[in-house]
């Protein structure tokens, strides 16, 4: 049967591998306005006809990935450590 702890480092560190190991390994998901349409629309002439945005597939807004940065994935280490450890 497997143990329900583990040895770990009280500290994610570049020199114990995990800065490496985690940088970019993790991400949020977020809707961002699209910067190029008017909610999906990408007439130039006022006038003109319906186009559809071709960066935003006429959604009028842009999913982006925004990575998780080092400090804050060593954040949420510290606490995990400050307040799991035995
Ligand atoms: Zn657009």
């Amino acid at each position: 049967m497997r143990p329900n702890t583990v040895i770990m480092p009280r500290e994610l560190t570049a020199e114990n591998g995990a800065k490496c190991l985690l940088s970019g390994e993790f991400s949020v998901g977020h809707f961002i306005e699209c910067g190029y349409c008017d909610e999906g629309d990408a007439k130039i002439d006022p006038d003109g006809d319906y186009e559809e945005c071709e960066l935003c597939e006429g959604q009028g807004e842009v999913h982006i990935e925004i990575p998780i940065d080092w400090p804050t994935i060593k954040a949420i280490y510290a606490m995990a450590v400050k307040h799991l450890a035995k």
